[in-house]
C-alpha cells in the first residue's frame, strides 16, 4: 500500500489578490485582509468562508495567508488558519514561529478559530490571535466550531498567547451569511 502525498497550495487568485508590501499596522488592517480573503474565497467558489493571515506582530509585515480549502481539497484540516500557519512555517523554515531569533507573530482570522485551529495556533507559536466574526456568527449559519470555551483562551493566555476579539466582526459575519445564502456546503467548521 502506497499512500499518496498531500500537497497544499493556495488557489491561484490569492497571490495577486494580496498586497504583500502593505504595512498592516493595525488589528483592523490585519483582520480586513483575512476577511477579504474569506469573501473572495466564497465568490470564486474555491472553499469555505474563512480567511487568515500571519504577520510579524510589531512591524506588521505579512508573512503568509490562508483560505479555507476543506471541500475542494477533500481535507478536513485545511482551515484558513492551519493553511496560513503551515505556509508561514514553511516560508520561515521553522516548525515554530516562536523560534529563537524570530520576531513575535500574530494570527489574524476572519472568524474566531475552531478548536483545532486554536490548538494549531498554540503549537505554531503565535503570540496573538486577532479575530473578526464571533464563534456565534459561525454557529448561526450552521458551522460547528468544536470545544472552544472561555477557559480555552485563558489557557492560551497563561502560555503567552493573547487574543483580541470582534475586530470588524460585522464584516466577517457578513461573509459567513453570504456563503450560507449561496448554498455553500456546510462541512464542520
Ligand atoms: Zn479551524
Amino acid at each position: 500500500m502506497h499512500l499518496p502525498a498531500v500537497h497544499i497550495e493556495l488557489p491561484a487568485w490569492v497571490e495577486a489578490h494580496v498586497d504583500w508590501d502593505a504595512a498592516y499596522a493595525t488589528d483592523e488592517a490585519r483582520v480586513a485582509l483575512a476577511i477579504g480573503l474569506a469573501r473572495e474565497n466564497v465568490r470564486r467558489e474555491t472553499g469555505g468562508p474563512f480567511g487568515a493571515a500571519v504577520f510579524e506582530q510589531h512591524s506588521g509585515r505579512l508573512v503568509a495567508v490562508g483560505v479555507n480549502l476543506v471541500v475542494p481539497r477533500s481535507n478536513s484540516v485545511l482551515h484558513a488558519e492551519t493553511v496560513a500557519l503551515m505556509l508561514a512555517e514553511r516560508r520561515l523554515g521553522t516548525h515554530t514561529l516562536a523560534a529563537p531569533g524570530l520576531p513575535a507573530h500574530d494570527l489574524a482570522c476572519s472568524c474566531e478559530p475552531c478548536a483545532m485551529c486554536l490548538g494549531a495556533a498554540l503549537w505554531a507559536g503565535v503570540r496573538r490571535i486577532v479575530a473578526g466574526a464571533a464563534r456565534e456568527d459561525a454557529l448561526r449559519v450552521g458551522f460547528e466550531e468544536g470545544p472552544v470555551f472561555p477557559e480555552s483562551y485563558d489557557y492560551l493566555a497563561a502560555r503567552g498567547v493573547q487574543s483580541v476579539h470582534g475586530i470588524l466582526r460585522e464584516q466577517g459575519a457578513a461573509v459567513l451569511r453570504e456563503y450560507a445564502r449561496r448554498g455553500g456546503p456546510l462541512y464542520n467548521g
